[in-house]
């Protein structure tokens, strides 16, 4: 079979006509980066369309979980899930923070709030949730529990881009919260990130983490990096800024069509829109009950990719399974049933703003038949 590569995302391409009188401004202007005219203005426009009140743009999605950690002078133990992308326990790890794994609640893939109390000890000093495929965490049962001992809470909200919970931004929640724009997300800057906070003071002090810790041309606060975004891709955020809407309405559909085909067919399962939530349909997984299936999911999964289907297998494996964390006590798989389950179960299906009505039929067709 020769049919054309599904690939499970692509990225959203601005029209390179437009982008080009962008480029033909920083040319004249001859500013490249630290702080430039489209710096600025991107990170107004993203302070307005996700209705947050600080935003301090970053090079990639990692080094803003790297530097709140930094701000907020994190230590110790840091409770977290297994269940995501490396980069999330990778920042503590850097930071010198010993990550606590807590399960995942099945029906969201997010942290489980019931479980965080028992994994408090006395060096405990934050939780770094993530709000999994966009999918907000309980951010107010967290909140009571980090206000109850006194913990800090940063969000990883790299997938929750443009999220709301009644009307509200879910990357508003917690102290604060970090983003990423990499190719892959619904929204992207090539590579690029963001970190969210709620004062001017501490937005401050971000800035300066992201630019070596200068305060000024002679002045250095602290031992910062170099996190900074270039006027070059602050303008192409700009103009994809303009996109991103009609991406995310395109996701919107393709996520009505798979659940309409897919609802009946055994032993698949997949998560619904939530109630008062804003989505952004960023990813869109499906659990393989293999008995009521009749295949595994890794046969599934290499059958579609026979097929040229490219799904992902997104989170498998979990962090914990990783030399650097498996020797942790709360890697032990016995602590994280759910988080097993579900990496040993999930593929998430292609899912783009470009997938053509034919292409979506096919992705449907590996899995029904
Ligand atoms: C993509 C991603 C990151 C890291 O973002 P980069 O921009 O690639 O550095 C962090 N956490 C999660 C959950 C992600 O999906």
């Amino acid at each position: 079979m020769s049919d054309k590569q599904i690939t499970v995302t692509s990225p959203l391409l601005p029209p390179l006509d437009e982008f080009f009188s962008y480029l033909e401004d920083i040319w004249d202007k001859k500013w490249l980066t630290n702080n430039g005219y489209y710096h600025q203005e991107l990170e107004r426009a993203l302070c307005e369309y996700l209705k947050v009140p600080y935003i301090s743009l970053f090079t990639n999605g990692t080094l803003p979980l790297i530097c709140a950690l930094q701000a907020l002078r994190i230590s110790g133990e840091v409770i977290t899930t297994p269940y995501s992308f490396v980069a999330t326990t990778h920042s503590l790890w850097w930071n010198g923070i010993k990550p606590v794994f807590v399960d995942i609640d099945p029906q969201t893939c997010n942290i489980d709030p019931d479980k965080i109390e028992a994994a408090i000890t006395p060096k405990t000093t934050a939780i770094m949730p993530v709000h999994v495929y966009g999918k907000p965490c309980n951010t107010e049962k967290i909140q009571e529990i980090a206000d109850k001992y006194g913990l800090k809470v940063i969000y990883d909200a790299a997938h929750a881009f443009g999220v709301e919970v009644g009307g509200k931004s879910i990357i508003d929640a917690g102290d604060m919260s970090t983003l990423s724009f990499h190719a892959t997300k619904v929204y992207n800057t090539i590579e690029g990130g963001a970190l969210v906070c709620h004062d001017e003071k501490t937005k401050q002090r971000i800035d300066y983490l992201k630019n070596f810790g200068f305060a000024d041309e002679t002045t250095v606060v602290a031992p910062g990096i170099n996190g900074k975004m270039d006027e070059i891709r602050a303008a192409y955020g700009i103009l994809n800024l303009k996109y991103v809407d009609r991406a995310i309405e395109a996701r919107h559909q393709i996520a009505i069509r798979y659940r309409r085909e897919l609802r009946n067919v055994s032993g698949i399962s997949f998560m619904e829109d939530m109630p008062g939530v804003k989505h952004n349909y960023s990813y869109f997984p499906i659990f393989v009950n293999a008995e009521q299936y009749g295949m595994t999911r890794d046969e599934l999964y290499f059958k579609m990719r026979e097929a040229n289907v490219f799904g992902r297998r997104y989170f498998y494996p979990l962090i914990s399974e990783f030399s650097t964390y498996r020797g942790l006590s709360s890697a032990n798989p016995e602590n994280l049933p759910n988080a097993y389950r579900m990496a040993n179960s999930v593929i998430c299906l292609p899912m783009h703003h470009a997938l053509s009505k034919d292409e979506v039929g096919r992705v449907i067709e590996q899995v029904k038949k």
